[in-house]
């Protein structure tokens, strides 16, 4: 028996797509059909370039597409990728490419761990967040009934290519609140990568590929050696919640109108806030941190929010334990904890904070 821990596939960091052929080759990819699972807006900008790079080097080569936007991350979307599957006489040892963001890379991952009960799939992320962050880990799935996630399975990909110049032609909301997991990670664990982040402020906003490189790679190594330690989430795994409490109920207050990660870097400040109030950080670290968002077009306040609504929805979401709400607090920049101990008082004085009427 092999009790290997190790991942059991490689993540390549680019910054063109010329070597994804080349990591096919590896895998052995020449008697397999492969199928590129994409969503429509990337499927203008990036399929016929991979189709034409994947050609050779398979049995046969087809393209799954789907409207773009979270509301297609359902069973429906998936029931069509099967049907389509089974008529391009799809087989076990056959491979799907999720060619997209988050939505196309959950789903398609999703599709994966279901289809013939399970067969290969590879990431092709090309957001900001699906590099940094959604295709490390090896969760899938799709949305339910308007619950988000609520139907997956963890199911690893064979391998992870990432190309930093595809995020060129991201738009500037999206680039920038993928950016908000990629300072989530500094903040969790690492406050030298922290710093950089700080120090390369310019040539981040400029979308500079050699620095995209160096920080897509360093924020992957934490999301990985996190998951690694706790691969079904009973313990550290939690930390990469840090922000995700009041942010995920900030999304839903908010109808889903601001985009993910911008509730993330408001979530990410009244943590700190919290923090602060615990006396784990010191109020200079708290305003430190808050501001640190604002060079990256990220939100530090929020109109029109009733702290009474988002300590509510707060106590709805899904990281309870016995009652409590279990609360990522900092008690530096670089260390994250798990703290019991937030009351309903703390996250509505920390609402109030962040709350731009105050
Ligand atoms: P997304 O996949 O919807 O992509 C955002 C938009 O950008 C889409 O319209 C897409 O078509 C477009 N796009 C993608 N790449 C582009 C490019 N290079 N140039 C121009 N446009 C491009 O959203 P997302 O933010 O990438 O992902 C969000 C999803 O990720 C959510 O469903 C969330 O639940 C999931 N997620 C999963 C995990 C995980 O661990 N599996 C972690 C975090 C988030
Ligand atoms: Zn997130």
């Amino acid at each position: 028996i092999n009790y290997e821990k190790k991942p059991c596939y490689d993540i390549v960091f680019s910054q063109t797509f010329d070597e994804f052929a080349f990591e096919l080759e590896e895998l052995g990819t020449g008697n397999r059909r492969l199928c590129i699972v994409t969503d429509s807006s990337v499927e203008a900008l990036y399929a016929q370039t991979i189709l034409d790079l994947i050609k050779d080097k398979c049995k046969k080569a087809v393209v799954f597409s789907f409207p773009a936007g979270e509301q297609n991350k359902t069973l429906d979307t998936v029931k069509k990728a099967y049907t389509f599957l089974i008529e391009e006489e799809f087989d076990r040892k056959d491979l799907l490419i999720a060619l997209g963001g988050g939505v196309v890379g959950d789903l398609t991952g999703f599709t994966a761990a279901t289809y013939l009960r399970g067969i290969d799939f590879i990431q092709i992320p090309t957001t900001l967040l699906a590099q940094a962050d959604s295709s490390i880990g090896g969760k899938t799935g799709v949305d339910f009934d308007g619950y988000k996630n609520m139907v997956g399975a963890f199911h690893m990909p064979k391998l992870v290519y990432m190309n930093v110049s595809a995020l060129k032609t991201l738009e500037e909301r999206q680039y920038y609140s993928g950016f908000a997991e990629i300072m989530k990670h500094g903040l969790i664990r690492d406050h030298i990568f922290y710093e950089w982040l700080l120090n390369n402020m310019y040539e981040i906003c400029e979308r500079e590929p050699s620095v995209l490189e160096e920080m897509v790679i360093k924020s992957c190594s934490i999301k990985k050696a996190v998951v690694e330690k706790d691969p079904k989430e009973m313990g550290d795994r939690a930390l990469l919640n840090f922000g995700h409490t009041i942010g995920h109920a900030i999304e839903k207050a908010k109808n889903f109108e601001l985009y993910h990660g911008e509730c993330v870097a408001l979530g990410c400040v009244a943590a700190a806030f919290i923090s602060w109030k615990h006396e784990l950080l010191s109020m200079e670290e708290y305003y430190e941190i808050r501001d640190m968002f604002v060079p990256f077009n990220l939100p530090i306040s929020i109109e029109d929010i009733d702290s009474q609504e988002i300590t509510a929805l707060t106590k709805s979401d899904k990281k309870m334990d016995a009652g409590k709400i279990k609360f990522v607090l900092l008690k530096k920049v670089g260390k994250a904890v798990i703290d019991m101990s937030v009351t309903e008082e703390d996250i509505k004085a920390a609402v109030e904070e962040i709350s731009f009427n105050e």
